[in-house]
């Protein structure tokens, strides 16, 4: 069996990985020289946001056999409304790693691979259909997916971010909401040590040439005057897709639409997504029907999207006071079995009554 897997990002070397485990070696073509994100240099994984009830890790190693070690705990989230904050502690996620060198997620997964990736490969489906008997698109993009006919947009943003010298917890995370910089998304800071970090900006619906005045009002807003070593921007559209196979092309990672469209989260999916288009084709198994669940929770993310466009500042301040609540801090962040999409079917109704209301 031939397979040709487009992109070495985190869902097509999972996918490589697992295809491996099966006897068969696939191709994998990356665009770069290397592995690991050019943009990210470390993400979050948020426990309150997994689609299954046990930490992500264990998940990942009990199910499919996968060991992969995140670079440090969270344990704290300051969140920033317009004019409230709130500081949440507990058991909260984790953050990893992304960059080229050392312990990264990308770096964990290639150096667990038997195959080479064949690197400076930028190739399209067009140039492997009649040499491969399976396609996985693993390119992160909506490129591919829109060829195909199979992706709508949620929505499109753009995305900055700068590496910053400060003092950080390694287990702190700060995130931004506020309409004015952000529109309906988040700025958010990651340590990467104690001694630097990524600090990120992703505003949805401006145009490449608006990031400078979005990001300069965050950084004067915020009073935020870290020493700026490195700005690395990208833009990225959120969709859904109609089918994630086509004849005998499958959709994996963030061209498959599995990124939650609330905050952006997707990893844990993204390697799974791979795993599982793997196991499809093994095994003979629709590959529509093994991701149901992941496109059932990003359908709930969605609802909630729609319902936080609707915030303005004042809302967002709300919301924040809300979260100051001991008991609902109790039972939000630090109970294992709550999840933000069981708010779901409140937002779905709500939307539902939005939409009648302003046609
Ligand atoms: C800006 C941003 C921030 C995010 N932050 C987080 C976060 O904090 N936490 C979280 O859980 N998720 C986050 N996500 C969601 C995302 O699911 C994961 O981070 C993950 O990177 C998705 O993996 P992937 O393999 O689909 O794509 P990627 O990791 O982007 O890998 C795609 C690879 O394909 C290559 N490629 C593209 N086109 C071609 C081509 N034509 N030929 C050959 N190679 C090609 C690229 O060079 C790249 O190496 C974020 C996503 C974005 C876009």
């Amino acid at each position: 069996m031939k397979v040709a897997i487009i992109g070495g990002g985190i869902s097509g070397l999972a996918s490589a990985l697992a295809f491996e485990r099966y006897g068969i070696t696939p191709v994998v073509f990356e665009k770069n020289g290397h592995i690991g994100d050019p943009v990210l240099f470390t993400s979050a994984i948020l426990h309150i946001f997994n689609h299954f009830k046990s930490d992500p890790f264990k998940h990942l190693k009990k199910k499919y056999n996968l060991k992969l070690s995140p670079s440090s705990s969270i344990k704290r989230i300051a969140m920033y409304g317009p004019t409230e904050q709130v500081t949440i502690e507990g058991n909260l996620g984790y953050i990893t790693n992304r960059m080229r060198e050392g312990t990264s997620i990308n770096n964990q997964l290639s150096s667990k691979l038997s195959l080479s990736v064949e690197f400076d490969s930028l190739v399209d489906i067009d140039d492997l259909k009649e040499e491969f008997d399976h396609i996985l698109v693993a390119t992160g993009n909506s490129v591919i997916p829109k060829k195909l006919d199979l992706w709508e947009d949620i929505f499109n943003t753009h995305f900055r971010s700068a590496t910053v010298i400060g003092h950080f917890d390694t287990q702190s995370v700060s995130m931004w909401l506020n309409k004015d910089y952000a529109k309906n998304c988040s700025a958010y800071l990651i340590p990467i040590s104690s001694k630097e970090a990524n600090l990120n900006l992703v505003i949805d619906n401006i145009t490449a040439r608006e990031i400078d005045y979005y990001w300069e009002k965050f950084l004067s807003s915020e009073k935020l005057d870290y020493k700026i070593i490195e700005t690395r921007d990208s833009s990225f559209n959120c969709g859904f897709l109609s089918r994630h196979q086509k004849d005998n092309i499958y959709l994996i990672g963030n061209a498959g639409g599995f990124v939650g469209s609330l905050v952006g989260l997707g990893q844990i999916k993204s390697i799974e997504s791979g795993i599982l288009a793997a196991d499809s084709i093994v095994k003979g198994i629709d590959y529509d029907k093994l991701i149901n669940p992941f496109v059932q929770d990003m359908k709930k993310f969605y609802e909630l999207r729609m319902l936080l466009n609707t915030f303005t500042n004042q809302d967002l301040d709300r919301l924040i006071n809300l979260l100051k609540k001991p008991t609902l801090k109790k039972l939000i962040y630090n109970n294992p079995l709550f999840k933000v999409k069981y708010g779901a079917s409140i937002a779905k109704i709500y939307n539902f009554l939005n939409k009648v209301k302003n046609p």
